[in-house]
């Protein structure tokens, strides 16, 4: 980045410090600077480094002291960054926690508040996702090589038969891997506000053409009334063919990993293995890769199911406001280009983008009356930035 922004970075940090003297010095030059920086003030008050069990309420006590350069910059980088939706959505959660009770890297929660009868909004990410400082493009490699090995998340095998991901970003550290964890969670949200993907009943209904689903999927992923779990079913079969990941079974055998070892920090699955996974055969990683790259899904996770089909659309939707090039690579060269594959309106993936971007409209009018009713700073300056179409 040039230095203008190391500078512009460093007021903000001061006045933030210094909040009281901040708000003195506005000037009609700075405005934009100054209304970031109350933006960052409103987020920063919700960012909770949980004491004890996490309940996703207001009663959840939180540490005292928040360390700025790791957790609160790296909130400042991911605000900055974000397109309008994303952050009208940071602006609009009441808590975003961080700690070591993550069975995944990041989860979110929306649940009514007994006391007033409105939803209580949360997002939590894995407090190691920022402490243990990896480069986005090493978590992004694990993350993807994890879904293979059951490897730590944090930290990529050298393996040259396990796939690489390559970025080219303005967020290269801890900053942009907790950028494209909060586009996924938020994509959650959205989806459930405006998707209508999660919470469809009964759970085993076909997807109608309306319907996100449809454009990948022909059924659901479901639990019978047996108890049994009924996978996905893509609606390509040459994907469904080599889609070879015990991805249930594998996330059975993680959470009983973290729930053995309570919520200590050394259980943190960034940094240890999960014991007990059911790795996929190298062979597999080519074909499913090859697969993908010709297919209307974005990465592994996208795979798993139709409600981490949106919200990894949605993520790499979010990209491009960070990175110009997201890519997984395999030994034997096969190159699936993210970020080209959002883009290019002729490409399999153009019709869930259309799709997405529909949500998203539509949720960006509904933050505007809100604002207009109500006006919040956070909001102001997520939605400065859009303009009605
Ligand atoms: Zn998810």
């Amino acid at each position: 980045m040039a230095s203008g922004n190391g500078l512009l970075s460093t007021s903000i940090a001061l006045c933030l410090a210094l909040a009281l003297g901040c708000a003195q010095r506005k000037g009609p030059t700075d405005r934009p600077t100054d209304d970031l920086t109350k933006a960052l003030a409103v987020l920063e008050r919700k960012v909770c480094l949980t004491i004890g069990d996490r309940t996703n309420g207001p009663g959840d006590q939180c540490e005292p002291h928040v360390d700025r350069s790791t957790y609160l910059r790296p909130l400042r980088d991911v605000f900055s960054s974000a397109p309008p939706i994303l952050k009208a959505y940071l602006c609009s959660v009441d808590r975003l926690y961080l700690d070591y009770h993550s069975p995944w890297n990041a989860s979110f929660s929306a649940f009514p508040d007994s006391q007033t009868g409105r939803e209580y909004r949360t997002i939590a990410v894995r407090r190691g996702v920022l402490e243990n400082r990896v480069r986005y493009a090493d978590w992004a490699t694990a993350w993807t090589q994890h879904w293979w090995t059951g490897g730590p998340i944090d930290r990529p095998s050298s393996d040259p038969a396990v796939p690489r991901v390559e970025i080219e970003t303005k967020l290269n550290g801890p900053s942009g891997t907790l950028y494209h964890l909060v586009a996924h969670e938020v994509g959650h949200l959205l989806d459930r506000d405006y998707g209508g993907g999660l919470g469809r009943r009964p759970a085993d209904k076909p997807f109608e053409p309306n319907e996100f689903g449809y454009l990948s999927w022909t059924s659901p992923r479901y639990v019978g009334a047996d108890g049994v779990v009924h996978q996905a079913v893509a609606r390509d079969p040459s994907l469904e063919a080599v889609r070879v990941l015990d991805f249930d079974g594998n996330v059975r055998v993680r959470l009983a990993m973290l729930a053995a070892a309570g919520n200590a920090q050394s259980a943190d699955p960034g940094a240890v293995a999960v014991q007990n996974w059911k790795p996929a055969s190298r062979d597999g990683i080519a074909t499913f890769l090859d697969r993908l790259d010709h297919s209307p899904f974005t990465t592994v996770f996208s795979t798993w199911r139709p409600e981490d089909d949106w919200t990894e659309s949605f993520t790499a939707m979010m990209l491009p406001s960070i990175a110009r090039r997201f890519d997984i690579v395999t030994a034997n060269g096969t190159r699936v280009r993210v970020l080209t594959k959002v883009l290019d309106d002729a490409s399999p993936f153009a019709p869930k983008r259309r799709f997405i971007q529909a949500a998203i409209d539509r949720a960006l009018t509904d933050f505007r009356a809100r604002q207009a009713a109500s006006p919040n700073p956070c909001l102001a300056v997520a939605l400065a930035e859009s303009r009605p179409r």
